[in-house]
């Protein structure tokens, strides 16, 4: 795949649009993710995972929102200066990881900034009849993104507070508050635990429960398959 346009949605966003054949590829749903090779970084070739922001079958095109994190992995280090013509090669395969259910109404999206294009593309599958309140931590203001959704859209930026500390208190205000058919939650990895042992506590059902870990602070390439289950 080559890399077709470069943009920046936010100071700390990277877009990029990557061409290629994508003729096998699985429509993908809702927060799926794919893994991403990058040839040439400054650690030499590495495979990260990232959600599929865009798909164009027709065109081949895959739009992926790149975190200039601070962890300044290589993967963010590549996203911090690529430019149009560069390669990148994508695992072809991705899943989603969230339907809109039916027979639910009421959806609890959260998240921090790694979570923000997945929860996007959550948004943008929901039917007209559903309500959504996303709870976003970002570092600051700037980080805000407006999402497009054909459903009512509620949201709430949580400040960075360092240790998660900030998110989890809002989400837990929102579920007691209102009671959601569906909850979903991607953040750092201890964070993310921490939100699903509060939700477990105030009685939200697992099956209303999708929580995953994104990353991990100090570990690369966290596992793309966390998602919580040994708190249950
Ligand atoms: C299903 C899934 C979908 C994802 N989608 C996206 C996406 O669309 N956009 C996106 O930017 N990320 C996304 N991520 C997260 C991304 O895979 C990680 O941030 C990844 O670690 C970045 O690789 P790296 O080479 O920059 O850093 P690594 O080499 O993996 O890690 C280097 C250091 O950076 C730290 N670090 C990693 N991520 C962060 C972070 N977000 N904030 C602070 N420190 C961090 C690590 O703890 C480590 O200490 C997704 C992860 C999963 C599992």
């Amino acid at each position: 795949m080559v890399v077709v346009e470069v943009g920046s949605p936010t100071p700390r966003t990277v877009r990029v649009v990557v061409q290629g054949d994508l003729a096998d590829w699985p429509e993908p749903g809702a927060a799926a993710h794919t893994k991403v090779f990058l040839p040439d970084t400054p650690s030499g070739p590495v495979m990260r995972t990232y959600t599929v922001r865009h798909f164009h079958r027709a065109e081949g095109l895959v739009t992926i929102d790149f975190l200039l994190n601070p962890g300044l992995g290589p993967a963010t280090q590549w996203a911090a200066r690529v430019v149009p013509g560069m390669r990148m090669e994508l695992g072809g395969r991705s899943r989603s990881a969230f339907s809109p259910d039916p027979d639910a109404g009421r959806y609890l999206f959260a998240g921090d900034e790694s979570a923000l294009p997945a929860i996007a593309t959550c948004l943008e599958s929901l039917p007209a009849s559903a309500h959504a309140c996303v709870i976003a931590e970002i570092p600051d203001e700037a980080e805000a993104q407006s999402f497009t959704s054909p459903a009512t859209v509620t949201g709430q930026w949580v400040l960075l507070d360092g240790d998660g500390s900030a998110l989890k208190g809002e989400v837990i205000a929102a579920a007691r508050a209102e009671r959601y058919d569906r909850i979903w939650v991607a953040c750092e990895a201890a964070t993310m635990r921490a939100i699903r042992r509060a939700l477990l506590d105030e009685g939200v059902p697992t099956d209303r429960l999708t929580t995953r870990g994104y990353w991990k602070r100090g570990e690369s390439d966290h596992s793309d398959h966390d998602t919580g289950a040994d708190v249950s």
